[in-house]
């Protein structure tokens, strides 16, 4: 970095622009934007900067001095300005002004002549009191102006209202009453949650808008994950498995044992819950499909509270607690606040359903890869590629599918996945009222009818689906197929 960008305070300090043209007029105007007073020095000045400096606005706030500017008492000349502009076409008396500012330890620009400037001025956008400059350090200034005009046109207009607001914020009762960092992370949470939000409603300016500032503070206290005292424990996110109790690792096992508290889903079936250390507290965070017990954000802060209190804090999810599981965004909590964690892995819905409904995920003759797809995408409106979906000799399966699983069938016919491809719905996989229903994407939303199939489910589309009659080895007295010619398995296992 050549230069060091800084913005000055020039407001009533007078600066001196030596000259008295079209360039003198330009940056007269700028000085005079920034709020500060000007003299200008030339033996003759245009018709603008006269008119401009008989404006009252700009009373006693310009000086016409109709002299040359002359080398001689240096010192006394340059003395008591911020900073001084040489735009004259002579280089003579440009570089003479160089010199004597230098001397003088005034910060000095003369207009395009980088080596005879201790100051620079950038290509700025004034959106004030946001002011954006852009400077490829003096080497390619019309440069610098194509990306002035490119940011320009990225930020929105309404900008200032923004700002306003922020302004009307700062200058709150209840902002005094936050301590520094509250403050910081109030204005984090506000701009998050308000700035697109605000800027593509292009003509609604923010200061009419509905949120009362009280509410936005409210609102705020209650998104904040608080920390009050030394943080005691260390938090265990661990993977419980599909369901199957002996699906759990051995290291899952052995924390269960230790534990204090246990926060835990509702997924978690009865038989892992056994497996705790009795003493330990058991706490029901769960979330199942829509009906939240505790909202992540209680979930959150409830991790937070007993890692201050407890030693051994197990956050414990189905499956595995980084596929769908939301795991990676407590720890990010957990991170941020300097808390310790361990993450213990656990075998994933699709790798224990597909082994005790007998589906090799992959298999040589069939598919060269797996994908493991959200069923939850339309609610947040992300859309899936459906058209990579739809590629034959692929795995996917679908994890919260059942919901939604008429739009997945829609989708994966639209864009071209044969309606004969073989599908798999595995309800309560890998326990013992696990259900196997296989038949063919055609008639994936009829089986699903027929049989009332309930959550946990997971729906399985590819050709090793159809392997299920082949390889199916879990058997008890759930097992059912579709219409087409799959073999329904009877057997009891238990
Ligand atoms: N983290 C978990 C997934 C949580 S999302 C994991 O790695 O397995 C919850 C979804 O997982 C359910 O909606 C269902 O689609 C699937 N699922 C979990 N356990 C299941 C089970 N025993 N049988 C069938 N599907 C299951």
């Amino acid at each position: 970095m050549d230069y060091l960008p800084v913005s000055l305070d020039i407001r009533n300090n007078w600066c001196l622009i030596v000259g008295g043209g079209e360039v003198a007029f330009r940056k007269l105007k700028m000085l005079l934007k920034a709020g500060a007073l000007v003299e200008l020095m030339s033996p003759e000045f245009s018709e603008d900067i006269i008119s401009l400096s008989q404006k009252t606005d700009f009373f006693g706030k310009i000086k016409l001095s109709a002299n040359n500017y002359s080398t001689e008492n240096d010192k006394e000349l340059l003395s008591g300005y911020k900073l001084v502009i040489a735009a004259t076409d002579s280089p003579l008396i440009n570089r003479a002004v160089s010199v004597s500012a230098e001397k003088n330890n005034v910060i000095v620009n003369v207009v395009d002549n980088l080596e005879l400037s201790s100051m620079i001025m950038p290509a700025i956008i004034d959106r004030s009191p946001l002011v954006v400059s852009v400077s490829t350090s003096g080497v390619a200034p019309i440069l610098a102006r194509k990306i002035r005009e490119r940011i320009e046109w990225l930020l929105p207009t309404n900008l200032g209202g923004l700002i306003k607001r922020l302004q009307k914020l700062r200058n709150s009762a209840k902002n005094n009453k936050l301590s520094l960092i509250q403050k910081k992370s109030f204005y984090e949470w506000f701009l998050e949650k308000y700035f697109d939000e605000n800027l593509n409603e292009k003509n609604k300016p923010l200061a009419n808008k509905d949120i009362v500032e009280r509410d936005l503070y409210d609102q705020f206290v209650d998104s904040e994950i608080r920390i009050d005292s030394q943080v005691k424990g260390k938090v265990y996110l661990v993977g419980a498995g599909p369901g199957d109790p002996e699906l759990m690792t051995v290291k899952a096992l052995k924390i269960l044992q230790k534990a204090d508290v246990v926060l835990y889903d509702s997924l978690i079936s009865d038989e892992i819950l056994s497996q705790i250390r009795r003493d330990a507290k058991l706490v029901h965070v769960g979330k199942r499909a829509k009906r939240h017990i505790m909202s992540q954000l209680q979930i959150n802060q409830c991790l937070v509270d007993y890692a201050q209190s407890e030693s051994i804090v197990v956050r414990l999810k189905g499956g595995d607690p980084f596929i769908f599981g939301r795991g990676g965004e407590e720890l990010q909590v957990l991170a941020r606040l300097g808390i310790p964690y361990e993450v213990v892995p656990g075998i994933t819905a699709a790798a224990g359903c597909a082994s005790y409904a007998g589906i090799p995920l992959t298999h040589r003759d069939h598919t060269q890869s797996i994908r493991f797809i959200t069923g939850h995408q339309q609610s947040n409106g992300k859309e899936l590629d459906w058209y990579s979906l739809a590629k034959d000799k692929q795995t996917l399966v679908f994890y919260m599918g059942l919901t939604s699983h008429q739009v997945i069938i829609e989708n994966l016919l639209k864009h071209g996945l044969s309606k004969n491809m073989p599908v798999a719905v595995i309800e309560n996989g890998t326990l013992i009222n696990q259900r196997v229903i296989i038949g063919e994407l055609r008639e994936l939303h009829q089986l699903i009818k027929q049989h009332k199939v309930k959550s946990p489910s997971l729906i399985i589309v590819g050709e090793v689906a159809a392997l299920s009659k082949e390889l199916a080895w879990f058997q008890n007295n759930h097992q059912v197929s579709g219409a087409s010619n799959f073999r329904s398995y009877q057997n009891s296992f238990y």
